[in-house]
């Protein structure tokens, strides 16, 4: 298959390209570089005959659409957004020009090139989207999960924002047959993080001995799933799962920030020591809540297990352990973000001091 993933360069895509070409299937990685996108982190593919990179904007159709003939391509992959909910709160303008306005174009430019395939083409082509589990707004501190059927309530810009691109995507689907999958996600972690999210920000403040920040009480909750877990269901969705239909994803792995934090902390205790001897624990600190912050987020995730057989092969603890090490040996993957683009500043906390 001839596979363009958009956002290839990102946190997610970049696993999943990274995936793909180790599975044998041939990847155009699209992407614009903003801050977030970095090739770092695709080194070990960079050179295989069967990866390709393309800097281009998804908002640009015409290049779309001429890279999809040029590559034939056979499914398209959608993963490019802009993604961190604190700078849609500080910025929201970009969020709608990339994730609205940049998906109808992708939609637009995949349209015209399937509506030029063969039968044959036509019916091996689809467009994947990926979104995430914000779209459905958040659940109280029960047990109750989001499931495929969970009516949408967004409550940031950013996932306003993945909203109104899932309805896109479906209305491309319903009106003029574009044949789409869909796929909804809970938060992410692992290697090749941007340090802007909460995982890599506190475990390489905790390396610097800068103070590890918990919005509020710490005591919202989300499920976590580790990013190659992620890649292989996308990769099964797109290419076994039902046109028309969406599949939420998720690590079954519910903590509250806090508790992220500590276990953070805990690991790199007895993994690198601080030289004073404490705990990383004491460097904790609680700042100002994020507006609006969603209380608690929980996947159902019996469909995609039922129909298609995936399950995480990573706990939080497995899979934490292994993102501690990670980053513990590639400090020349993050200490250029660290010492350039993003220090570790706080974000998105404009509306919570006006
Ligand atoms: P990321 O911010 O790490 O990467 C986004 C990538 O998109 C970057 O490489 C960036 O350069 C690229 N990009 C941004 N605007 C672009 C444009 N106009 N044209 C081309 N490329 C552009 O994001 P991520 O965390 O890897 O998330 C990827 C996708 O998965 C997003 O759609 C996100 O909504 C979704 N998602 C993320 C999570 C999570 O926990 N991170 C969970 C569920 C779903």
């Amino acid at each position: 298959m001839n596979i363009l993933v958009t956002g290839g360069a990102g946190f997610i895509g970049s696993a999943l390209c990274r995936h793909l070409v180790e599975i044998g299937e041939t990847v155009i990685n699209v992407d614009k570089l903003t801050y977030a996108g970095n090739l770092a982190s695709l080194r070990s593919v960079e050179t295989r005959a069967n990866y390709r990179f393309v800097n281009a904007d998804i908002c640009n159709e015409a290049a779309l659409g001429e890279l999809m003939r040029r590559e034939s391509i056979d499914r398209v992959i959608h993963l490019a957004a802009e993604t961190h909910v604190d700078r849609s709160i500080d910025g929201p303008a970009q969020f709608i020009e990339t994730n609205i306005v940049g998906t109808f174009r992708l939609l637009q430019a995949s349209l015209k090139y399937w509506r030029q395939l063969s039968e044959a083409a036509q019916r091996q082509f689809r467009f994947h989207h990926v979104s995430t589990d914000e779209v459905f707004g958040d659940l109280p501190f029960d047990d109750s999960t989001f499931n495929e059927q969970t009516p949408y309530a967004p409550s940031s810009p950013y996932s306003a924002s993945k909203a109104a691109s899932d309805h896109l995507v479906r209305a491309w689907h319903h009106t003029f047959g574009l044949p789409i999958v869909m796929s909804n996600c809970s938060n992410n972690y692992g290697p090749y993080h941007f340090p802007e999210k909460l995982i890599p920000l506190v475990l390489l403040n905790a390396l610097d001995e800068k103070p590890l920040p918990v919005y509020g009480a710490g005591m919202n909750v989300r499920d976590w799933l580790y990013v190659e877990d992620h890649a292989r269901a996308l990769a099964l969705i797109a290419s076994q799962g039902t046109i028309g239909e969406s599949y939420n994803i998720g690590g079954s792995c519910e903590r509250s920030n806090l508790a992220v934090v500590q276990a953070i902390c805990d690991i790199l205790d007895s993994a690198k020591p601080r030289r004073n001897q404490k705990s990383y624990r004491d460097l904790i600190c609680f700042v100002a809540d994020r507006p609006g912050h969603d209380r608690r987020y929980a996947m159902d995730t019996t469909k995609i297990e039922s129909e298609l057989g995936w399950k995480p092969q990573e706990s939080f603890e497995t899979g934490l352990s292994q993102t501690i090490a990670w980053y513990l040996d590639n400090e020349w993957w993050w200490r250029p973000i660290r010492d350039g683009a993003y220090a570790g500043a706080r974000l998105g906390r404009l509306a919570a001091v006006q």
